[in-house]
């Protein structure tokens, strides 16, 4: 069986497909984690700290493969031509929207991070958590609550990385999340399509076709000094995949603030509509205290669309 984070991975993806690995061995299978993009700048630094090998990129595999999802459930944000595989397994943490041909296993749980629901399977199955894998986990999970501040954050998800600490035995976790967020930061040899597509995903609202971009960062000034760039890159991304709208998000971690892009009308009421927002000037809206696309971007378009 194949194990598959989402297209564009990030930190919790690129970790779980390992860890998932990982405990599907300890389970007596044969698996081979895989990923579908290349390494943002964060999963990177973690990598490299852990002295771990990235998955092997695979878009493709033999038609009736195995697979596992994992850290998404959407066709769109998967392997291409999903409906050629045998999708086995999701462990996820998202919502979903999934149709299957078969029966298949489900795991999935409102926590922060698909790690925080790898955790608990290891616990129910009394399988031995290597230090590896607990660093690996906490990663996962430091990405996705940005340091416990994103609002996906609950009170297991903060007991599970203490818990994981006493073997992973990172010294101080927030210096260390800060050396995470500063590498996801480094943006400096990429092009505005890269920065916009870093961490996007495509979504349908009610019919309407929205490509959603986030970047999360300790030097949000960049990205907005970029804005021009950046919005010749939305219209790109636009024109190319006959969109209705595009958003992107600087997500400031540090002040916990949002900070929308807005292209043209379409997205200029879309993003007054669905937030609370201000007007910064004809491209930039403030979106105050937003910084989880899961939690409070994808919701509100939602209830937006509806
Ligand atoms: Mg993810
Ligand atoms: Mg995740
Ligand atoms: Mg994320």
């Amino acid at each position: 069986m194949y194990i598959i984070g989402h297209k564009n991975p990030d930190t919790d993806a690129i970790a779980c497909a390992l860890i998932a690995a990982d405990f599907f061995r300890q389970l007596g299978m044969e698996v081979t984690p895989i990923r579908l993009g290349a390494l943002n700048k964060e999963t990177e630094f973690v990598l490299n700290h852990l002295g771990l090998q990235a998955p092997d990129l695979k878009t493709e595999l033999e038609e009736g493969a195995k697979i596992c999802l994992v850290d998404h459930n959407e066709t769109s944000q998967s392997i291409d031509n999903l409906e050629k595989y045998q999708l086995e397994w999701i462990i996820d943490h998202h919502k979903f929207s999934l149709h299957t041909a078969s029966p298949l296993n489900i795991r999935a749980e409102s926590l922060a991070s698909t790690a925080s629901v790898l955790y608990k399977m290891y616990i129910e199955n009394n399988l031995e958590i290597s230090e590896e894998i607990a660093k690996l986990m906490i990663c996962g999970i430091l990405s996705d609550t940005l340091y416990f501040r994103s609002p996906t954050t609950t009170e297991i998800d903060k007991q599970i990385a203490l818990a994981l600490n006493e073997i992973a035995g990172f010294q101080d976790l927030e210096a260390f999340s800060l050396e995470m967020f500063d590498a996801k930061s480094d943006l400096s040899d990429f092009s505005a399509r890269q920065i916009l597509t870093l961490d996007y995903k495509p979504f349908e609202f009610n019919g309407k076709k929205v490509n959603i971009g986030v970047m999360e960062t300790t030097n949000p000034k960049f990205a907005l000094n970029m804005k021009a760039e950046i919005l010749t890159a939305m219209q790109q991304e636009k024109t190319e995949h006959n969109l209705d709208g595009i958003l992107f998000v600087v997500v400031d971690i540090l002040n916990e603030k949002g900070t929308a892009f807005a292209l043209d009308e379409f997205e200029t009421n879309m993003i007054e509509g669905a937030f609370d927002s201000k007007k910064l000037d004809d491209n930039l809206l403030d979106i105050g205290n937003v910084v989880s696309r899961k939690k409070q971007i994808v919701p509100n378009l939602e209830s937006y669309f509806a």
